[in-house]
């Protein structure tokens, strides 16, 4: 009865302490009462809302892949522009970016001795093509990039190198920059061995037997030679074959060309703010996606959302500050929208408030954090107690890293911001066949939303603007 007693009482200093938060939020110095009412009125719309699952569906069904240089990435670029007129945005208009255009015609491979079988390839973008009846080696094995790296000169000649490194799984994805080097860089680092190819175990947690392709280099003066990646399921069974100690011949047949400059489009949406309208909070994700699947979790799902919480975060009226959506063009080759849209907006960026790229999947937010000058740390633990609610931590180490597209910004020095996405299972799908609508759960998508609109409507009209390191 006793503890009963103490429990009830706890529970009543619980909802005063509570109430003693809420009360030191409606004076904050950054929002009025009414706005933080507001505020959570945008939250909850949020969570009951439809807008970003109907973009992401209508984009991934509608139009499908988004490559760069092909038709469905113009119909990409129109279904944007269209989407953002029927949501009301103020301004829409369109900035070019070039790239360097590759297209994929077909891809195959197979273990043709000791024990001969199919094998799931894909090519690494701007890979070079095989002969046409493909290419055959012996294949010599390595653990990681390095040991290929450390390896003796000739250590590969006449051979396929195979780099069998597995990337690790985490909820933040920080196994990818160690694996992806192999990726980037792996086929001039082989052909400098000596080697006729280039295979690598995909970049990938996953365990289906899809493959993962990305971004892959040639460096000058070294011999272009085929580079491409296995599915984990073929890896493993080219790695115990070659351990069995006979000597592994395969095939692969890859045809793809590289085409020259191709021209793509950054589609940049407004709604205009009506007190600083020439200060403005950056939101987006990329339009593009590889051709393999539909780009659903990459990064259609970055771009339906953004799209969907910049509409809410007006929903109680024109913003203080104008909020820009930015569909970054032709990231996936190499960020050439975000390097076309920083050369063309490079007088603006310091009006930048706020910035924040939505690419890495489309499951919960459950991490944010800032990037900004000191004296404006205030502001950020006010947003951060607004997403508290979404089971969203703050962390405040202040060092954020604002998604691929705002690295060419970050020598600017603009404040930019992280909403932590649970990447724990991004790279099962990620550049696959298998990124597909299925793969988001639109309740996260939701939760995703709500937590771009809380923070697309503090930052717009905070009283005071944040500002950028110095
Ligand atoms: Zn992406």
């Amino acid at each position: 009865m006793i503890n009963r007693f103490i429990s009830v009482l706890t529970g009543v200093l619980l909802i005063s302490l509570n109430f003693n938060v809420t009360t030191a939020q409606a004076q904050s110095d950054n929002f009025s009462a009414e706005q933080l009412t507001q505020i959570e009125q945008i939250k909850k719309q949020a969570l009951e809302s439809d807008i970003a699952w109907n973009l992401v569906e209508s984009l991934t069904t509608e139009v499908g892949p988004r490559f760069p240089g092909t038709p469905g990435d113009k119909a990409a670029v129109a279904w944007a522009i269209t989407k953002f007129k029927a949501m009301g945005f103020d301004k829409v208009w369109t900035e070019p970016a070039s790239f360097p255009k590759w297209l994929r015609y077909s891809e195959s491979a197979a273990i043709v001795s000791p024990a001969p079988q199919p094998m799931h390839i894909t090519a690494l973008g701007n890979s070079i093509s095989t002969p046409k009846e493909g290419l055959k080696a012996q294949v010599i094995e390595f653990e990681t990039l390095a040991e290929l790296e450390d390896s003796a000169d000739n250590s590969a000649k006449g051979k396929i190198v195979y780099i069998n490194y597995r990337m690790n799984r985490d909820r933040d994805g920080n196994g990818y920059g160690p694996a992806v080097e192999a990726r980037s860089r792996g086929a001039v680092v082989a052909a400098q061995k000596g080697a006729v190819g280039y295979v690598m175990r995909s970049v990938s947690t996953a365990h289906h037997r899809f493959a993962h392709t990305g971004g892959s280099h040639y460096k000058e003066g070294v011999t272009k030679i085929v580079s491409s990646a296995i599915s984990n399921a073929d890896a493993d069974q080219l790695h115990r074959l070659i351990a069995l100690g006979k000597p592994v011949v395969i095939n692969i047949n890859i045809q793809a060309e590289s085409m020259g400059e191709g021209i793509s489009q950054n589609v940049i949406a407004e709604f205009t703010g009506q007190e600083n309208p020439e200060e403005h909070v950056l939101i987006g994700g990329h339009l593009d996606s590889w051709d393999l699947g539909t780009g659903a979790l990459d990064d259609g799902a970055g771009v339906a959302l953004t799209m969907a919480a910049a509409k809410l975060a007006i929903s109680h009226g024109k913003p203080k500050r104008t909020i820009r959506v930015v569909l970054f063009a032709a990231e996936e080759f190499g960020l050439w929208g975000a390097k076309a849209y920083v050369k063309a907006n490079k007088k603006s960026l310091s009006n930048i408030v706020a910035a924040a790229e939505s690419d890495f999947g489309a499951d919960r937010v459950w991490a944010f954090e800032s990037n900004v000058h000191s004296s404006s740390l205030p502001l950020v633990r006010d947003i951060a107690a607004m997403m508290k609610s979404l089971d969203i931590e703050y962390i405040g180490k202040n060092s954020a890293r604002g998604g691929p597209d705002l690295i060419p910004f970050r020598e600017f020095k603009i404040p930019q911001f992280q909403l932590a996405q649970d990447g724990t299972d991004y790279f099962n799908y990620h550049h696959t066949a298998d990124d597909t609508l299925d793969k988001i759960d639109p309740i996260k998508l939701r939760q995703n939303v709500a937590a771009y609109a809380v923070f697309t409507y503090m930052t717009a009209n905070a009283k005071t603007r944040i500002r950028g390191k110095k």
